[in-house]
């Protein structure tokens, strides 16, 4: 047997006498027209390596293994592990690892080469893994991943929009992110209360080094927890108004209007300082 002759995802769930289950937040892509053109968009090829959180039924997964990745897949729901298993069996390009993903050393499950990220994520845990993956020591080549439309509007947000945070900041101090597919509701077994997208990110050469980022996240920590206030009130604890001017901001500004350039000298000003 191949790939191609695998039978229709929902005969596969069928089968197996699996349902999704809400607190492993699982929302399935049956329709591998959509799972095919993430893996399209995630530019991966033969050869290459990937890691996909949360494959469940495996519609991500079969598009992946179509381009001849090496894909490693890390599921945390025992459930999935025979489905799994038989899919490995068509696919020598597929190693199956039942674990939870936050608690995961990706170095090690891309056996020290660079790794792309692909997953249709839980939305439980999303934008844990995402910071994981952002600031952790491990370097992803490249991150495709599926959200819902709120969390990655937040994530390619632009200064001076409602959208831009934290986790925007983050996102963009460190890759060049970008929203590349909206998902309707619709599109997943069973359908979610709201829409999804998939950004896709890839990691700067700037990135910055670990205490840079760790001040990143002090400080846009302090400056989004109290995004109506004045920077020189949000930013008093860490360095108030000379902190800022360093940096050559204005003290009266709030947070949203600082773009990431803006934080990184805050940051650069901040470390300076200690
Ligand atoms: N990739 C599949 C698809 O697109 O149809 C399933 C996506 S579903 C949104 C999320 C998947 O992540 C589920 O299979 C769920 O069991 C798994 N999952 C949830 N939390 C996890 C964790 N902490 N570590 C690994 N997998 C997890």
């Amino acid at each position: 047997m191949t790939l191609d002759d695998l039978p229709p995802l929902r005969d596969v769930l069928a089968d197996h006498g699996l349902m999704a289950k809400k607190s492993f937040g699982q929302h399935f892509l049956l329709d591998l027209n959509i799972t095919r053109k993430i893996a399209r968009l995630a530019q991966v090829g033969d050869g290459d390596r990937v890691i996909e959180v949360g494959p469940g039924p495996g519609g991500l997964t079969r598009a992946l293994l179509e381009t001849g990745a090496r894909v490693t897949v890390v599921e945390k729901d025992e459930r999935f592990r025979p489905l799994l298993e038989e899919l490995g069996t068509v696919a020598s390009n597929l190693t199956l690892v039942m674990a939870d993903a936050l608690e995961a050393d990706e170095a090690a499950l891309a056996d020290g080469a660079p790794a792309h990220l692909v997953s249709n994520l839980p939305y439980n845990v999303g934008t844990p893994l995402l910071i994981k993956w952002l600031t952790g020591p491990w370097r992803p080549a490249s991150l495709t991943l599926m959200f819902q439309k709120e969390v990655a509007d937040r994530i390619v947000a632009r200064p001076d929009t409602s959208a831009y945070g934290r986790l925007g900041v983050i996102a963009q101090a460190t890759c060049q992110a970008q929203l590349v597919m909206d998902v309707p509701a619709r599109a997943f077994t069973p359908p979610p209360k709201i829409d999804s997208a998939v950004v896709r990110l890839v990691p700067r050469p700037d990135r910055p080094a670990p205490d840079r980022l760790d001040a990143l996240q002090k400080l846009t920590a302090a400056a989004f927890g109290q995004r109506r206030k004045m920077l020189r009130a949000s930013l008093k604890p860490l360095g108030g108004e000379d902190l800022i001017r360093a940096a050559g901001l204005d003290p009266q500004a709030r947070a949203e209007v600082v773009d990431v350039d803006g934080f990184l000298r805050l940051a650069d000003a901040w470390l300076a300082r200690r």
